[in-house]
């Protein structure tokens, strides 16, 4: 077969469990394509052939057996950001060029349970700081839909891979936006879950009370499958949460979008540099969920201006403490011959880290320090819990809120946006991770250069279900998440 890449994670399901073809011929397929196709995608920073191959053996053997689940033999990529066992995992920096984990990240050991064929690592912004996946050190990967455009970031390898079906679905993580911002780029279903809904064990920290990992997938649905995967307690990681997983993909057709109150927030619609083909698109899908039966309600949130600011002191914060391990002794690339331990400590640092990293360990080491820790990071600490009532009074009178995921579409590779530039880009995506919040991106249309605009949709704590459904049933009445980029309809 020919086609196996254009089948979503259902059809893959029922297609192996009823031997229509085997993990092996999937696998097979989909390295070919990799092979083939990502030398201009760059999406894949280690591609594990032998094992996945391995893997898809094993795979068929328990399809034969009887004792497969649901997702035995379909194959997923990893965000390098995720720990595997025996492959390299580089989180796209010269810091862990050569790390090999001795250990699975819980999401990754998940999967294999689950029978998931793991492809590679996936390339993605250097500590998954940035939104364009230009910071890697393993350079920048393309948007499948122009190739000369950005993927989005930090989850981009993970976007383009999806985008190009050079994956099914794959996983990222998302500390201000970095799965909803790639997917709503590269035309895809992107949840960012309930912080505590994943575990962050094994996961590269960035910001550890923003951090939250999930799906990136074609369609909700096939996000589902991999959610069913990834969400669940775990005892190793303490800010997990004690509250049992939904099956969400038994919960698809669970919300009723007839009488679903969904909030437009005022301020967001006149945000300076809303682009205006993203704005109409986001109008019109709204439009269609009020056709299929919902409520539009206009609502205030009235902490917009203080999103960015907020998160851009807590974030560096928090990734100034995290990274402090990476000083070329205990972790990390160290540099050659130092003079003394100073200089170890100083050059490794300084060799290791890209600029943007470095820039936001300085902004979160200043942050921090004795003298401004009250009239900076306090203080964001303050607004933060403000941002997050002010989402809480909302849901007292909508179900979701709606919003873009980003104010543009792609940009193009090198358009070098200063550091404010970037960051106010974040600003649809940030306030989630502040309140904790889940949200997912669902593809609704294109803007005049053919590039997709994502639909955002905020959802109350564990609503994770809830915004499945409703973004499955907008993709049972629309065909969006069924467009391809040209490059996904070449064939290996
Ligand atoms: N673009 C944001 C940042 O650079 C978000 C990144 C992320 O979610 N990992 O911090």
């Amino acid at each position: 077969m020919t086609d196996l890449h254009r089948l979503s994670i259902r059809e893959l399901s029922e297609g192996l469990a009823g031997a229509k073809f085997s993990s092996r011929e999937l696998t097979e397929h989909y390295l070919k394509r990799i092979e083939k196709i990502d030398a201009q995608v760059k999406s894949y920073v280690t591609v594990t052939a032998e094992q996945a191959l391995a893997q898809a053996d094993a795979a068929d053997a328990a399809l034969k057996a009887g004792n497969a689940t649901v997702l035995t033999g379909v194959p997923i990529a990893h965000k390098d950001i995720f720990c595997t066992q025996g492959i390299k995992t580089t989180a796209g920096s010269k810091m862990l060029d050569n790390f090999i984990s001795p250990y699975d990240a819980t999401v990754v050991a998940k999967g294999k349970a689950a029978g998931l064929v793991t492809l590679g690592k996936v390339n993605m912004d250097e500590f998954a700081m940035g939104s364009t996946s230009e910071s890697s050190y393993f350079g920048a990967t393309a948007n499948p839909w122009a190739l000369d455009h950005v993927p989005g970031g930090s989850s981009g390898g993970s976007a383009a891979a999806v985008a190009a079906d050079l994956a099914p679905f794959a996983t990222g993580t998302d500390t201000g936006g970095s799965i909803r911002q790639p997917a709503s780029f590269c035309g895809l279903t992107g949840l960012k879950p309930t912080y505590g809904r994943v575990s962050r064990f094994g996961m590269i920290a960035y910001a550890s009370s923003l951090d939250q990992g999930g799906p990136m997938a074609r369609s909700a649905e096939d996000c589902a499958y991999l959610m069913n995967v990834m969400a669940g307690h775990d005892a190793k990681d303490s800010t997990s949460i004690e509250k049992d997983a939904d099956d969400y993909v038994a919960n698809l057709s669970g919300t009723s979008v007839k009488g679903l109150r969904i909030g437009i927030p005022k301020q967001y619609f006149n945000v300076a540099g809303l682009d205006a083909d993203v704005k109409a698109r986001v109008e019109e899908s709204l439009k269609k969920l009020e056709e299929m039966g919902a409520i539009l309600v206009e609502i205030d949130l009235t902490m917009t201006d203080a999103y960015v600011p907020t998160y851009y002191l807590i974030a560096p914060a928090e990734a100034s403490s995290n990274l402090q391990r990476f000083d070329g002794v205990r972790y990390g690339y160290r540099c050659e011959n130092p003079v003394d331990l100073m200089d170890l400590y100083k050059r490794s640092r300084s060799e290791g880290f890209g600029p943007e990293v470095q820039r936001r360990i300085l902004i979160g080491t200043y942050a921090l320090s004795a003298g401004y820790y009250d009239a900076y990071y306090v203080k964001a600490q303050k607004v933060r819990r403000l941002i997050q009532q002010d989402f809480l009074k909302a849901f007292e009178s909508v179900d979701v809120i709606a919003a873009p995921a980003a104010p543009t579409t792609a940009y193009k590779i090198g358009a070098n946006l200063s550091p404010t530039e970037m960051y106010l880009g974040d600003i649809y995506t940030l306030a989630v991770n502040l309140a904790g919040l889940p949200a997912i991106n669902a593809p609704v249309g294109f803007d005049k250069e053919n590039l997709p605009v994502g639909l955002q949709l905020i959802g109350n704590y564990w609503s994770e279900s809830q915004l499945l459904s409703v973004v499955y049933q907008y993709q049972q009445a629309t065909d969006w998440h069924t467009k391809r980029a040209a490059i996904a309809e070449e064939n290996a």
